[in-house]
Parts: structure tokens; sequence; C-alpha cells
């Protein structure tokens, strides 16, 4: 993988840092997690990354930019992944999906994590667990002073108008991880809680 590692970094394409993906690895083999949908998928770097874990992983991924896409699609058959690897080009808000996950990984636009938070928490299997990455913005969430640009400024406030969203959430309750830039695990309540 240090290939698409590399051609990432050239390319400034944000994927997942590894300490995230690590995380996000070990929480699969501990959870026993197979099917997958993920919002997001770039050049398809953490979408091969989880269905290279082992052979009864399904990952359904859907990415706007085409051009990427086609990079997803090139990446997932250098990886012999077709057959465990769903891509999907289009606009995830306007995707209708029936399937049922067992994990649904949001890592698209920061905007939109609340938006597709409720759109596919119906899609989460009973146990089922509902990833959002970058909670951290590197770092400038937490620390407002490194903030340089209105650009920043906007996705940060965007992210932070998320985690009350997520802290406040009745139906799901969250931790944060501080892996990578910082993941938000949210699994639905006991209903006793
Ligand atoms: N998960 C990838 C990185 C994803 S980067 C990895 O770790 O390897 C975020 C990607 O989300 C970008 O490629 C961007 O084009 C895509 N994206 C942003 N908004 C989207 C939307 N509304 N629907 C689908 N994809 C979107
Ligand atoms: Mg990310």
């Amino acid at each position: 993988m240090k290939d698409l590692e590399e051609y990432a970094k050239k390319n400034k394409i944000p994927i997942m840092q590894k300490d995230g993906i690590l995380y996000l690895i070990n929480y699969i083999k501990e959870n026993n997690i197979e099917n997958i949908l993920e919002i997001g998928s770039a050049i398809g770097y953490s979408s091969i990354m989880m269905a290279s874990i082992n052979k009864n992983i399904k990952v359904t991924t859907i990415e706007k930019d085409t051009v990427r896409y086609l990079e997803a699609v090139s990446n997932i058959q250098k990886y012999n992944l077709n057959k465990q690897i769903k891509i999907i080009n289009k606009d995830a808000t306007e995707v209708e999906i029936n399937d049922k996950f067992d994990l649904i990984f949001i890592d698209a636009s920061k905007g939109k994590n609340t938006f597709f938070f409720n759109k596919f928490k119906d899609n989460l299997n009973k146990n089922g667990t509902i990833i959002t990455d970058n909670l951290s913005f590197h770092g400038l969430v937490e620390d407002e002073s490194l903030i340089k640009t209105k650009n920043q400024r906007g996705i940060v406030n965007k992210i932070k108008d998320f985690k009350s969203f997520l802290d406040n959430n009745e139906e799901f309750k969250t931790i944060y991880i501080p892996s990578g830039d910082t993941l938000a695990i949210s699994k639905r309540r006991d209903e006793n809680e």
C-alpha cells in the first residue's frame, strides 16, 4: 500500500492517516464486521485496506468525483478486490441504498456529516456502528488559534456543529478516538439507557 500512500501525499488526496486506518482495521477485526458502507472513496485506499482484512468483508463505497472514482476502480483491480468492493460514482446525497451494513464509514465533505449520518443510519444493522473521520481537522478544532483562512474557519464550525449533533443525540452514543485525525464512534443506545 506504500504506492497509494505516496501517490496520495504527492497529489494532496486526503486519505486516512496511518493511526486512523490502523484503528479502523482493528475495530473491524474485533467486532467481526463484514458489510461496510463508505461515503468518500477518493482513490480507494481505505476501502482496499478494509477489504484486505479478510475475504468475507464486502465494501460498498461512494465517490462523486469521476477522476478519483476512475483511479479507485483501477486500484481496486490492481489489488484484485473487484469481488469484495463495489464502487458507485455518484454524489452520496443522491444515492438510495436498501442494504444493511455492520459499519458505515463517513469520510466525505465535512459539512455534510450530519446529513449523511441521518440519511444512512437506517442502513445500519441492529448492533452496527457509524464511524466518522476528521473530527479534529488537523488540530484546528481543538486549537482555533491555528485557523488561518476563512475556508478553514467554515470547516471548523461545521465540525463543531456535527460534534454537538452527536453529543446531543438521543438515539446514538458517541465516543471520540484521538487516532489519526480523530474518529467519532457512534452506536445505538440500549433501550434502557
Ligand atoms: N476514505 C478515503 C478518503 C476520502 S477523501 C481514504 O481514506 O482513502 C474524501 C472524498 O470524498 C473525496 O474524494 C471527495 O471527492 C469525496 N466526496 C465529497 N463529498 C462527496 C459526496 N457528497 N458524495 C460522494 N463523495 C464525496
Ligand atoms: Mg478523512
